[in-house]
């Protein structure tokens, strides 16, 4: 059903964000990066940045890619992961809602089509990234266990999940 495809289809699969290299983005033509934290980045119940993450975070800035955290987490938690280390962020976005998706574009001062989303949620992230129309990159959440808030996305996805993959839509990227 084309519909499900145009809203929740991402433009890539990839298994971690480690694999969102500055190759991978150069190839697509992409020169900025929104990101979602919980469970795209770390574990939705992890409070601060790991090594991992900080060394990607530093091979983008290299490379002049640039980076904002989208979630919509609390100011609280968002801010006390992002400010630390001096990263961009819109906490308490309501992705999919699309104000914050405008807002983000305008501080990134990108153009959609160079400018990707980052997340592990479909309901959310990708949902929001199509709806904006920029280019979207799905990720496994970091731990399988989630907040309760994301209970009923979660089935809703496994839904859609099982329709992509019927339809061979899945196509992991290294
Ligand atoms: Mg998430």
């Amino acid at each position: 059903m084309k519909i499900i495809e145009d809203k929740f289809l991402p433009s890539h699969f990839v298994s971690r964000y480690e694999d969102i290299t500055p190759e991978f983005l150069k190839a697509h033509n992409i020169k900025a990066v929104m990101t979602d934290l919980d469970n795209t980045l770390v574990a939705f119940d992890a409070a601060d940045a790991d090594d991992n993450v900080l060394k990607w975070i530093k091979t983008l800035e290299e490379s002049n890619i640039k980076l904002l955290i989208l979630s919509n987490g609390n100011h609280k938690r968002v801010s006390g992961f992002a400010e630390p280390h001096g990263i961009e962020y819109i906490s308490a976005a309501k992705k999919p809602m699309l104000a914050n998706f405008h807002r983000g574009l305008k501080i990134l001062g990108t153009k959609k089509a160079n400018t990707v989303m980052v997340g592990d949620q479909l309901m959310t992230d990708i949902l929001g990234a199509n709806r904006v129309n920029i280019n979207s990159i799905l990720v496994v959440p970091v731990k399988e266990k989630d907040g309760w808030a994301t209970y009923l996305n979660r089935r809703i996805e496994r839904v859609i999940m099982k329709y992509f993959k019927r339809k061979n839509m899945i196509t992991w990227e290294e």
